[in-house]
């Protein structure tokens, strides 16, 4: 479709509900935007998934800040259905003299990875595997994974493909998934601030191409208590500052380097403190569950989807080389977690593991469910939260995990959290599967 008006231009940053918002600016504006971005508020980082704000918040009514686009961070495309195009660029929060503001998250993914490659000469690539349902499609029914699962909704899929493709996400597949309605969309590794951007424009140009087709795409960790879970992935690997690839080693159990190996062991060393980042919301918790493979202890394993951490396979066919794409997933996260908090934690435990050059993990296999207390331990198995109050409480705990972020910014992030916990208090997890269905 074709419009004679200008079309606008979203500046976009995304909260600690990884809800995405902005402000618009006409096409014609966005270079001279550029330079001193749109207005921004300190209060917005308070924003509840429930369109109010938490009072009090550390924040009050006053304060005023810049939302800078990104302009390598721009995501466009006309394909989506709608009138004008879906056209979005990423920004950064900064204080009205241009110095990075500390709530920013993207502004936090980029230091993280910043502090990473100066302490070790890593850079992270990374990519967002996504699942996701279609709430009110109104599909006949069909088999899981099925060739007529995925036509059922034809041209979903395609249409989908075309505008990821247009946008710059680099799609790479599209898939009916195990569930029932559920989807799943991948993109190709990038850089980790691209794949964090890309996060957040997949998941606003699928939930934009289901609208205009009178469906909803949920991304909500569960749509309802029973039905199957919808994971965010994050794979990551690493590359030297020659841009070699450094996290697969074939002389070490599971192919993993030492150094990926202290980074993994760094991760679950901190995993149950970084969970709420990770997997934000009350029914998240839902999610991370033995025997759904989602992630339930602190578990690195050997290509098994019910570990935490999970080395993913490489393909030899035709004498391919296993190092450019050997990576691990991190499986513990889904859409109520901010893209870019999510990675920028992830990478910050990393790196503790990697500074105090933690010894790889072992590779667990087995059920641990199974196992005896005893035998858990050894393994180092710890249970992760099982409620999002037990989750800040373990983040609070975690005086390593706090210490990357200003104080101010774990009070809020808390305090949101809290709040979003105790308005839910009183409901049943079907009614708040409802809920978060509908949000996200
Ligand atoms: N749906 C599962 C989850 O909640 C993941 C299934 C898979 O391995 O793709 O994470
Ligand atoms: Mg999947």
């Amino acid at each position: 479709m074709t419009s004679s008006v200008e079309p606008l231009v979203a500046v976009v940053t995304t909260d600690l509900s990884a809800v995405t918002r902005g402000r618009f600016v006409a096409e014609s504006k966005l270079q001279k935007t550029a330079a001193t971005g749109v207005g921004w508020l300190q209060a917005n980082l308070s924003l509840t998934p429930f369109n109010s704000i938490v009072d009090p918040n550390p924040w009050g009514s006053s304060g005023d800040l810049r939302l800078i686009p990104d302009l390598k961070a721009r995501f466009r495309t006309t394909r989506t259905g709608s009138a004008t195009p879906f056209d979005m660029v990423a920004g950064d929060i900064v204080d009205l003299d241009g110095s990075p503001w500390l709530g920013c998250t993207r502004t936090m993914l980029k230091n993280a990875l910043v502090e990473l490659k100066d302490a070790t000469g890593l850079s992270v690539i990374a990519a967002f595997e996504h699942e996701f349902h279609v709430a009110d499609g109104g599909f006949a029914p069909a088999h899981s994974m099925s060739f007529a699962a995925l036509r059922r909704a034809d041209p979903f899929a395609p249409n989908l493909m075309a505008a990821l493709e247009e946008a710059g996400v680099a799609p790479e597949v599209v898939i009916a998934e195990f569930g029932d309605e559920q989807f799943e969309v991948t993109h190709e590794p990038a850089d980790a601030l691209t794949a964090a951007d890309r996060a957040v424009a997949i998941r606003e140009i699928t939930r934009e191409l289901a609208r205009n087709a009178g469906w909803r795409a949920s991304f909500a960790p569960k749509t309802a208590p029973n039905a199957v879970g919808n994971g965010v992935h994050i794979h990551f690997s690493f590359v030297d500052e020659a841009g070699k690839p450094v996290t697969y080693d074939p002389a070490q159990p599971g192919g993993l380097s030492a150094k990926a190996g202290a980074f993994c062991a760094g991760v679950l060393r901190h995993l149950p403190g970084i969970t709420a980042m990770t997997a934000s919301s009350v029914s998240s918790y839902y999610r991370l569950k033995p025997h759904s493979w989602s992630s339930s202890y602190t578990w690195l394993a050997d290509r098994d989807r019910e570990a935490s951490l999970r080395i993913c396979p490489t393909v030899t066919i035709g004498g391919r080389d296993p190092a450019r794409q050997y990576n691990i997933e991190y499986r513990a996260a889904d859409a109520t977690g901010n893209p870019y908090l999510s990675l920028a934690a992830v990478v910050r435990a990393g790196l503790e593991g990697l500074k105090a050059e933690l010894p790889s993990p072992p590779l667990v296999t087995g059920d641990p469910t199974l196992m005896s207390e005893a035998e858990r331990a050894k393994l180092g198995l710890v249970r992760l939260p099982e409620t999002l109050p037990a989750a800040l409480d373990a983040l609070v705990a975690d005086s390593t995990v706090t210490g990357w972020f200003a104080p101010v910014f774990i009070e809020t992030f808390v305090g949101l959290k809290r709040h979003e916990a105790e308005r839910l208090a009183g409901l049943d997890p079907a009614s708040i599967c409802d809920l978060y269905r509908t949000l996200y």
